[in-house]
């Protein structure tokens, strides 16, 4: 097991004919976002494999792969849900000594270039970025899940509460920020706006 993901790029950089190539697996990746030190958590190793090959002038190629199962949360009742990822790397990068940590630039065409300036380079930060692009925004646990009780936050999966447990969950979504009384917003998000009388001043 790997702590953090590195490869040596010294001697490419020294010489442009040698590649340069990496392997392990994480059991977690750690990024930075805002300041703050977030956590990807794998169900198990986590394998990559990466392959950087030299182009000219500060330029390389980086591809390889990263295949994590991903822990993430059921978007209704917030219980672990693996999600298995295959990812494809590829990459451009350039090596820019005043980078004091490596990031992902949009170049003209568009298309993202990994900068870094650190010849043995930490490829948490990228991993991390390409995992979450590649993972999807929400999951569920089960399409069928009936979430957590809005008042008490009971797991209403394992059986109802005293508050909304007549309440199917799709119908708990349409009514959030429905005005109390409202009874026309189930079925179509526009009814609500129809319905709502503004006052007037
Ligand atoms: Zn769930
Ligand atoms: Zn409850």
């Amino acid at each position: 097991m790997t702590d953090s993901p590195r490869i040596h790029l010294g001697s490419l950089l020294r010489s442009s004919t040698e590649d340069a190539h990496a392997e392990g697996s994480l059991d977690h990746l750690q990024y930075e976002q805002g300041r703050t030190l977030h956590t990807l958590r794998f169900a198990g190793p986590a394998p990559f494999e990466v392959d950087v090959n030299a182009l000219g002038s500060n330029e390389m190629y980086l591809q390889g792969t990263f295949e994590p199962v991903l822990v993430m949360e059921c978007a209704r009742c917030l219980r672990d849900v693996d999600v298995p990822l295959e990812i494809s790397l590829g990459t451009l990068m350039r090596y820019d000594p005043s980078a004091d940590a490596p990031y992902l630039e949009e170049a003209e065409t568009g298309e993202e270039v990994l900068v870094f300036g650190d010849p043995d380079l930490d490829l948490s930060a990228y991993l991390a970025e390409t995992t979450l692009l590649n993972a999807p925004l929400s999951v569920l646990h089960d399409e069928a899940c009936r979430g957590l009780c809005q008042v008490c936050g009971h797991d209403l999966n394992e059986g109802p509460c005293e508050h909304m447990a007549q309440v199917p969950v799709e119908e708990i979504d349409d009514q959030l920020g429905t005005p109390e009384g409202s009874l026309h917003a189930r079925q179509n998000p526009f009814a609500a706006l129809a319905d709502l009388k503004l006052p007037e001043e």
